[in-house]
């Protein structure tokens, strides 16, 4: 069966790339109805904070990443199972104690660096038979095999190889007793039976060394998927400005999480032409031979794209409910349900996110004044004249049958006006919109007219010619 895993350090928040590396493992398992696995590597307890772990749980489960057993797999928590193999491969000769000092490390690199050399540990302790110094607590490192190479198909970058000669015995636990970064991944990938390790490749240096561990334990070796790094719009690496934040901060800024996972899925990933797919769909077709091995580049323009089609498409009651924060957050008195519901409907073409859509909505909840530019722009004597007399028209629809305050009559009341003063449709919008809206841009002004309804309509017109 397969089994994924996704395993974070919790030093920061979930950002754009764990966010794809994440939805690539989980979909990967889905695809091939095995497991998937949420790891928190939380053994640096210098850097791991509770808030970071809280932060990747939430952008999970904002994703809708589920994992198995709903329990994320701790590594503090399997502190003993580290030492204890560490202790079997210290009894089995796969592993041995240094007691080399920070000192003589030091001095070792040096020596090797004006020789021209790469600095690297040189192996002193490993056959070593002299007495250990008194008052030094060693480390211990794991015996790299000396000879031949290390190699692997990677399932996103091909065959790498590495020669043995190039890795030198690495540390895998410290002088105290703490086991180190790469031998705690080692001995979970085994004892949660991963079968395909998908990570960012900013990793595939520890591939070898992670390899050689696992074949002197007789652990089966999982196959690697190295995902390339993201870039940013610019070409540049992924920074704050762009992507590197959050993932919670899509949905403060008014993105839908289908759009956000959509765009994930498509970052490195293709299927054919296809730009927009569900979910469920991506699972099915979601494979590791389709990845780019290049970077992929961030594009916000894209990202908005597919928010303004998930938005296009979603049901207006969820839409409503999902923009109800950002009205409030703006201080626009709540609505009821269906009235947000018709007002997003008929906004939603015009926005590219929730937070874009709540701010084009505000006339409809609340007077706007219109800037001195709109109003010399859209307004003069003679629209001042028909705006009066349409007034007086509007003020002649029976509203005590609600249905009689519709598109369908305002409409008709436009039209006597327009002939009357010989105006023509955009000139008496443009000021409609000027004096009720306090914008240039709404949709047709008949049904922003309509949804405001009758009084508050009156109520607007009135406030301005008086003025
Ligand atoms: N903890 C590592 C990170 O946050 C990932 C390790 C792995 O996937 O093997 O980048």
């Amino acid at each position: 069966m397969v089994r994924t895993r996704f395993a974070p350090s919790p030093t920061g928040f979930l950002h754009i790339g764990g966010a794809r590396t994440a939805l690539f493992s989980w979909a990967y398992a889905k695809r091939h109805g095995g497991k998937f696995s949420l790891r928190i590597e939380d053994t640096d307890l210098e850097r791991s904070t509770p808030e970071a772990v809280q932060a990747i749980l939430d952008g999970m489960q904002w994703l809708g990443l589920d994992y198995d057993g709903g329990e994320p797999y701790y590594q503090t928590r399997h502190m003993d199972r580290y030492k204890e193999v560490i202790q079997q491969m210290l009894s089995e000769g796969k592993a041995y104690h240094c007691y080399c000092t920070p000192e003589e490390l030091d001095v070792m690199r040096e020596a090797q660096r004006a020789r021209g050399e790469k600095p690297r540990y040189d192996g002193r302790w490993r056959d070593s038979q002299e007495t250990p110094p008194a008052g030094v607590r060693p480390v211990v490192r794991f015996r790299n095999p000396l000879d031949g190479e290390v190699a692997w198909h990677d399932l996103v970058k091909g065959r790498i190889a590495i020669v043995n000669a190039e890795l030198d015995d690495l540390i895998i636990a410290r002088a105290d007793g703490v086991p180190t970064y790469n031998f705690c991944v080692v001995v979970d990938d085994w004892d949660m039976g991963i079968t395909h390790v998908i990570r960012g490749d900013d990793h595939v240096n520890n591939t070898p060394r992670q390899i050689n561990i696992l074949r002197a334990l007789g652990a089966p070796v999982p196959q690697y998927a190295h995902l390339s790094m993201i870039l940013g719009d610019d070409g540049q690496k992924l920074s704050k400005r762009h992507g590197a934040v959050s993932v919670m901060q899509y949905p403060e800024e008014g993105y839908l999480k289908e759009a956000v996972l959509n765009y994930l899925a498509r970052l490195g990933w293709s299927h054919g032409d296809e730009e927009i797919f569900s979910i469920p769909q991506f699972c099915e077709w979601f494979d590791l031979d389709h990845i780019t091995p290049s970077a992929a580049q961030f594009n916000t323009e894209k990202l908005r794209w597919l928010n303004q089609h998930y938005m296009k498409v979603a049901n207006n009651d969820d839409l409503a409910k999902l923009t109800e924060p950002f009205l409030l957050e703006m201080g626009l008195p709540p609505a009821p349900p269906e009235t947000v519901a018709t007002i997003v409907g008929v906004l939603k073409d015009r926005v590219h996110t929730l937070r874009e859509l709540a701010a084009s909505a505000d006339y409809f909840f609340r007077r706007v004044t219109p800037s001195d530019d709109l109003k010399t722009r859209h307004l003069n004597p003679k629209v001042n004249e028909a705006l009066g007399a349409l007034k007086e028209k509007l003020k002649d629809i029976d509203i005590k049958e609600p249905a009689e305050w519709s598109v369908y009559s305002i409409n008709l009341k436009i039209t006597e006006v327009l002939e009357k003063h010989k105006l023509t449709m955009p000139a008496l919008a443009m000021a409609l919109r000027t004096i009720i809206a306090g914008r240039s841009q709404t949709p047709p002004i008949d049904i922003v007219l309509q949804l405001i309804g009758r009084d508050e309509v009156l109520a607007r017109m009135d406030a301005y010619l008086a003025s």
